[in-house]
């Protein structure tokens, strides 16, 4: 037990990232391992909510809309994601849910390729995808005219076709924290002539994505979990440039229009990602993540940095379980390759929902999925190696 909490030591020491922990607001005491589900507060962001409430809003009152930069803060800060998920500025837009961006995306993308009068009726999802995402793929496809089948990441390829209009993929696996392999994928969806959709809830802000590179042609994801963009912080629409023109969106709310304070009875959408806007954006939580994102200009961070981190502490802390938790008590649901995991782990015992209870009561705070597993999210800016050590020994304690 000592030489694993000497080696978190060691480990803490060569840390690249380990003074980035101050730039956010934790205590000593427990072990926050849910940053995959809401990361945690940033320190910068108190002051400046408190600025954009009493002086921009309270002060400047309307003028802020342009004074402030209100208006144009969808854009803005989606050129700040941009580069975070390996896009060129122009392409990124914040605003609204992910649930919502899913909608926009899906039936976006089946009308990108013309859908059933094209002889594309179909949409492939992600059998085991984050439940809202099969939802809102379920009301696109009746609403376009599409059928839904569910595949397995890995059986996407056997499953297309020339009826295939988009396919939905979570490029991590929420429960499993399995990393699908998004170049791959994303190459034979485009083969096929249909459009891609991923989404990167658990994956921005943790690991490379790489979507200029790797031809994705539409994606979302949220802001409060590797973003830590706050409760309910906007979500994000990636729009691949040379599908802009053609995007059409379901949503063609007045702020995707081309001349908004035109008043104009027709529509005629705005050109660029803008017209991935729907209507007035949420300014509160939109500038709470704009501070929140300023981490990311750090000269010491990075997202290579930050993955290479996230891998090291997954490594470790399935070391420390292997090492602390009795044989045979838990199933490692997350895969051993690194090229298949994301920035959690999941671990499977029967009785999970009973543990991760009790393990949060001893402090440290992990997750519980429904109907066995414990879920352990691994933010990579603010965790510690002894953090980890510290949570894996707790969870020995509370298995034992
Ligand atoms: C967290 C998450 C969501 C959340 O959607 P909201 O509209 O923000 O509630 C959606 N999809 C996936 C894959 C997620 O992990």
């Amino acid at each position: 037990m000592s030489d694993l909490y000497e080696r978190a030591r060691e480990l803490d020491a060569k840390d690249q990232l380990a003074g980035v922990r101050g730039d956010f607001v934790l205590d000593d005491e427990g072990v926050y391992l849910d940053g995959n589900s809401l990361g945690a507060l940033p320190a910068n962001v108190p002051g400046r909510v408190d600025d954009v409430v009493r002086r921009q809003w309270g002060e400047l009152r309307i003028r802020s809309w342009t004074e402030s930069g209100w208006w144009t803060a969808p854009e803005r800060i989606g050129d700040v994601i941009a580069p975070l998920v390996g896009a060129a500025s122009g392409q990124v837009v914040v605003g609204d849910s992910t649930s919502v961006n899913v909608f926009k995306a899906l039936v976006g993308a089946v009308r990108l390729v013309g859908g059933p009068e094209a002889g594309r009726d179909e949409i492939l999802v992600d059998a085991a995808t984050f439940p809202t995402d099969g939802y809102i793929a379920a009301s696109a496809a009746r609403m376009t005219g599409c059928a839904v089948r569910a595949v397995e990441p890995g059986e996407v390829r056997g499953a297309l076709s020339s009826r295939t209009a988009a396919v939905l993929l979570n490029h991590v696996d929420y429960r499993s924290g399995r990393l699908h392999d998004l170049p791959s994928l994303t190459a034979a969806i485009r083969a096929a002539g249909a459009v891609s959709v991923w989404d990167l809830c658990h994956s921005a802000g943790a690991l490379p994505v790489g979507l200029d590179a790797h031809g994705v042609d539409l994606a979302v994801g949220c802001t409060y979990k590797f973003l830590n963009g706050g409760p309910g912080s906007p979500a994000y629409l990636y729009v691949r440039r040379e599908h802009q023109a053609a995007f059409d969106s379901p949503l063609p709310g007045w702020n995707s229009h081309a001349e908004p304070f035109g008043m104009r009875s027709e529509y005629e959408a705005a050109d660029g990602v803008v017209r991935g806007r729907v209507g007035t954006p949420d300014i509160l939580s939109m500038l709470a993540l704009e501070a929140a994102l300023e981490v990311w200009s750090r000269p010491d961070v990075s997202v290579d940095a930050v993955r290479a981190k996230s891998l090291a502490l997954t490594d470790f802390f399935l070391e420390c379980v292997e090492a602390y938790v009795p044989g045979g008590r838990v199933e490692v649901v997350t895969p051993g390759a690194h090229g298949e995991r994301g920035s959690q782990v999941a671990l499977r015992c029967a009785d999970a929902g009973d543990v991760m209870g009790r393990l949060i009561a001893a402090g440290v705070v992990g997750d519980f999925r429904a109907p066995d597993v414990l879920r352990f999210g691994f933010t990579p800016l603010y965790l510690s190696f002894a953090d980890v050590e510290r949570a894996a020994r707790g969870l020995a304690r509370e298995l034992g």
